[in-house]
């Protein structure tokens, strides 16, 4: 017996080449009305779900394909005597292949003003039920839910007749992701709606973190192992990534990125993003010990390496601006575990293939957010997700740029034009150093960086003193804090140790002591306003 296809599809992409196909290898076609409508305006013949059912589609298309003729079709077991006994006397005929994708929910609901009512009729219903028959009875339906799986399902009609159990059990499993996807799409969507009792309906806006959410990740690849050897560990992305986060990169060469690695060149990336002009960012243990912007990627190296050359050794490396042959030559001098840039040019690659050891450098290419390393919009993170035993905490995630405006000078001695651009340098910095953070800066690079201290007198004592190894001076440097110095002495030990300009949030109960401290010590105090933790 001829084989049936039945086609009821939102997004009509590549539908009528793929129905002329199938109709051409003699399968026969069942659709729903705009479907059919499609099909049947090129010429083909299809039956219309509402004639083979006997029932018309009724309630503006909410019930279609609700029908024991459908899900018999659908789900009846062929090799089952007494499932084909059933669907005979019920005069149920089998459906072998569905291709099917669905209202288009989520894609409505991130249109800015969707209603709630919008929402709703957008929520398929038929369509995720034939889904989930065709996908449950796998073995002997093929169910296509996404355009891309069109030509593959052709090629093995065309040589074989019929598909594959391998790929109808896949196409099975994506079956049953889809509806997960959309059935989470959902479910995040009304769960972030309180029903106001004072208008006597669901509130018009939505909360940020709804009342239940569906984390819907992807894996992008298995990892060897996670932080440690013993720990088993797999990189997963958001179903809808950022566009320009590390989830997109390529890797053009080198060993496989490890777990740690990762990681670390995520905290790479996030930083060196944050720029306009060209910088460089390397970073250790998700820490950067070294950051830098100059007229070119290769000055921005330069500077950045000068920082702490000793812990860069290994280092996870980031560009904002394609890596060329100068820059390129530079950064093989030291022992780098990954390198990441926007682009390379075909000479500076070749300088990491020169030898067997340099095929092992991880190379990545990951594009900036489509307007460029400050298209935010774009190019943000939204959340920030962490794990804690089990739960998590989410917030969104620390964007905030500060502008010279947000500035507020709360020493007698103003800042020179040089001193603001440090300190704002020095700032952005702050951001992605872990807590507590005192960051040392001169002309646009890093000059000591002391990190994730319990204690911020700690910190302070830790950058002066990797200053100190790296044969750097800072006297007359500026110096950002990640939070508010809560007394005097960690004001005192960064002039003690030659800065000259300070940048905190500001907001201590003795902020009066630490700026008098500031006055008394003949160096510029600057309030940013807003703190950066970064646990
Ligand atoms: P068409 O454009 O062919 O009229 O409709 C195709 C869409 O209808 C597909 O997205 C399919 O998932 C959906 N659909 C199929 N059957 C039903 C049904 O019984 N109820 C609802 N609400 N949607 C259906």
């Amino acid at each position: 017996m001829a084989q049936t296809a039945l086609i009821s599809v939102s997004d009509k992409t590549g539908i009528l080449e793929f129905a002329q196909a199938l109709h051409a290898l003699g399968i026969k076609l069942l659709s729903t009305g705009g479907t059919a409508k499609l099909l049947a305006d090129a010429g083909l013949p299809v039956t219309e779900v509402a004639d083979h059912t006997g029932f018309p589609e009724m309630l503006d298309g909410r019930v279609k394909t609700l029908h024991p003729k459908i899900h018999g079709g659908l789900l009846a077991r062929r090799d089952l005597p007494a499932h084909v006994a059933a669907i005979k006397e019920h005069g149920i005929d089998t459906i072998d292949l569905l291709i099917v994708n669905l209202y288009p929910f989520e894609s409505t609901v991130a249109k800015p003003g969707c209603t709630l009512e919008d929402a709703i009729e957008n929520i398929d219903i038929g369509g995720p039920a034939m889904v989930r028959s065709a996908a449950k009875n796998w073995k002997d339906v093929g169910v296509l839910t996404d355009a891309a799986q069109y030509p593959v399902a052709l090629a093995e009609l065309k040589a074989d007749g019929k598909l594959s159990d391998k790929t109808k059990f896949a196409f099975s499993v994506a079956a049953f992701n889809r509806i997960a996807d959309y059935d989470g799409a959902i479910s995040d969507y009304l769960s972030a709606i309180d029903f106001d009792a004072s208008i006597g309906q669901p509130a018009p806006t939505r909360s940020l973190f709804p009342a239940q959410s569906n984390g819907r990740f992807v894996k992008v690849q298995d990892l060897r192992y996670g932080e440690n050897p013993h720990q088993q560990a797999a990189f997963y992305r958001d179903l809808y990534p950022a566009p320009g986060s590390l989830v997109s990169a390529k890797q053009l060469q080198g060993k496989e990125l490890s777990y740690n690695n990762i990681a670390d060149a995520d905290a790479a990336w996030e930083c060196v993003k944050s720029f306009d002009v060209p910088a460089c960012v390397i970073v250790k243990h998700a820490n950067p010990c070294g950051v830098a912007v100059g007229k070119d990627a290769n000055e921005a190296y330069a500077k950045a390496f000068k920082t702490d050359p000793t812990s860069a050794f290994g280092g996870i490396i980031a560009f904002n601006r394609p890596v060329d042959l100068a820059t390129a030559q530079a950064v093989n001098k030291q022992f780098v575990e990954v390198l990441m840039a926007p682009g390379y040019t075909p000479e500076a690659l070749e300088v990491f293939q020169a030898t067997k050891a340099k095929l092992n450098v991880r190379v990545l290419e990951i594009a900036l957010p489509p307007g460029g390393a400050t298209d935010w919009d774009n190019g943000r993170n939204l959340m920030d997700v962490k794990r804690v035993g089990s739960g998590l905490l989410m917030q969104t995630a620390d964007n905030h740029e500060l502008a010279a405006s947000d500035l507020k000078v709360v020493s007698k001695k103003q800042p020179t034009p040089q001193q603001l651009q440090d300190l704002l340098f020095a700032w952005k910095v702050a951001k992605y150093v872990k807590s507590n953070a005192i960051v040392f800066c001169a002309d646009g690079m890093t000059m000591g960086v002391g990190a994730g201290q319990m204690s911020r007198l700690d910190s302070a004592r830790i950058a002066s003193i990797k200053a100190e190894h790296a044969g750097l001076s800072l006297k007359d440097t500026a110096v950002a804090s990640d939070a508010f110095f809560p007394f005097r002495d960690g004001l005192d030990v960064v002039v003690d140790a030659g800065a000259s300009c300070v940048i905190q949030p500001g907001g201590s109960m003795r902020d009066q002591e630490v700026i008098d401290a500031a006055d008394e010590r003949g160096v510029v105090m600057v309030l940013s306003g807003v703190r950066h933790f970064r646990h």
